[in-house]
């Protein structure tokens, strides 16, 4: 029987550390100038004796790429380990030893990802920033997108004049040159379950799909045409912009003067938005002041610049018109104390009155779809409808082992950056998770 099983056995974690904690980390290290491409050598070994494994690999990779072989095949004795000081007394260290048991480490880790299957459910900035981060570990990533190009938030709810959708589309492009695949027009909860996605050997999942259902104002009039919700309006204006819809579907017509109910970002965009399309005036309110408004400085600044008008401590009570919008019923607000609660903003009694109008859009926050937690078993949400996940060390773990989510699926809307700083945490919670296996 022929035998060709390795001849030498690699270093147990003992012994590795052992070894790595009789190098004397020497000052100017001969093994280092032994070393053909200068491996930081001394500092490796430190990282093993502290345990800190990963450090030591990230240390050897930045000289090697093909550890793993070097390790075996290298003439150590001719370079590093023969340069080893250690070498007077003849207990020069097994640098080539340490060299394995760290790539060695490293290979099972990183084929053990490349096998993970992970599912990433939408391609807003959290789904992005997570897939891009597995995609960078080795985890195979698959994005799926229920438009027919990717983007989310990106690209239907942030207006072309602050981001122009030739960026997103080429950060995407980056993201699938990293090895991610995105399949767009599936919408998870219809076409596809979460279960399903488990059965098809997806071992973690990332609900990323931020907010999609906008909250009504409830008043008389919601429903005549003319009358629409933020999202909509701005969703529809990127279709048109990048040419999925014709231009006949453009909302605004020029001279309307347009009402847009809420001073959060969202109500900025939707108000500069309408200028654009050539709206004569836009007006918009909200019920607190103006320090208390939620847009950003920038933004609020800017939009007042362009001749957007707003209007502080003021709402609408209804909407009138026959088939079309043609005004408002404008009521002022103020704080109040009610039952014993300060600061109750309430309206002022006797302080409605008309104001014609020919579009209102209403911008007063959204939440998330119900489709992906209502075909799904096990995936709690609080009574606003957010997803509830869990803190370190399990961030972003729902109450559904394995499906993570995080960004504006489970919170009130926040920016992008803050979606993407949370699907970094996520991310590394979802690495810790598969690699637990
Ligand atoms: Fe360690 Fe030998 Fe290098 Fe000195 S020469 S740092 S003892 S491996």
């Amino acid at each position: 029987m022929l035998n060709f099983e390795e001849l030498e056995k690699g270093f147990s974690e003992a012994e590795a550390v052992a070894e790595a904690k009789r190098c004397l980390k020497c000052k100017n290290p001969a093994c280092v100038s032994g070393c053909p491409i200068e491996n930081r050598i001394p500092e490796i070994a430190q990282a093993i004796v502290d345990g800190d494994y990963r450090q030591a690999i990230d240390i050897l990779n930045e000289k090697s790429n093909l550890a793993v072989i070097c390790a075996r095949v290298c003439p150590h004795n001719e370079q590093c380990e023969g340069a080893c000081v250690l070498n007077r007394k003849g207990e020069g260290i097994k640098i080539s030893k340490l060299e394995r048991f760290l790539a060695d480490r490293e290979m099972e880790l990183t084929l053990d990802r490349i096998k993970a299957k992970v599912a990433v459910i939408g391609s807003g900035p959290a789904g992005l920033s997570v897939a891009a981060i597995l995609a960078k570990e080795g985890y195979r990533v698959t994005v799926f997108e229920a438009h027919a190009v990717p983007g989310g938030v990106l690209r239907y709810g942030i207006p072309e004049y602050r981001l122009p959708k030739e960026m997103v589309s080429r950060q995407i492009e980056i993201v699938r040159g990293l090895g991610v695949r995105i399949e767009t027009g599936v919408v998870i909860g219809e076409d596809l379950t979460i279960d399903q996605l488990f059965a098809m050997g997806y071992r973690a999942i990332f609900i990323g799909t931020g907010t999609g259902l906008s909250k009504k104002l409830g008043v008389e009039g919601e429903d005549l045409a003319g009358a629409m919700q933020a999202i909509y309006f701005l969703e529809t204006v990127n279709l048109v912009m990048e040419g999925s819809l014709p231009e006949t579907h453009l909302p605004i017509d020029k001279d309307d003067r347009v009402v847009v109910i809420g001073a959060g970002n969202v109500a900025v965009d939707a108000g500069r938005t309408a200028l654009r399309l050539g709206a004569g005036s836009v007006t918009v309110m909200d019920i607190v002041t103006e320090k208390e408004r939620r847009s950003s400085e920038k933004e609020y600044r800017e939009a007042l610049e362009e001749g957007v008008e707003f209007l502080f401590q003021a709402s609408i009570s209804r909407i009138h018109g026959q088939q079309r919008v043609t005004g408002v019923t404008l009521q002022s607000f103020a704080p109040r104390q009610v039952g014993g609660r300060d600061g109750v903003i309430l309206p002022l009694p006797g302080s409605e009155r008309e104001m014609p109008c020919d579009k209102v859009i209403v911008a007063i926050g959204q939440k998330p779809f119900a489709r992906i937690v209502s075909t799904t078993t096990g995936i709690n949400t609080n009574d606003k409808g957010y997803v509830i996940t869990e803190q370190e060390p399990r961030y972003g773990m729902t109450t559904r082992e394995g499906v993570f989510a995080a960004g504006d699926v489970v919170h009130e809307p926040q920016t992008v950056i803050l979606a993407m700083r949370e699907g970094r945490k996520v991310a590394e919670a979802m690495s810790a998770f598969l690699q637990k296996g």
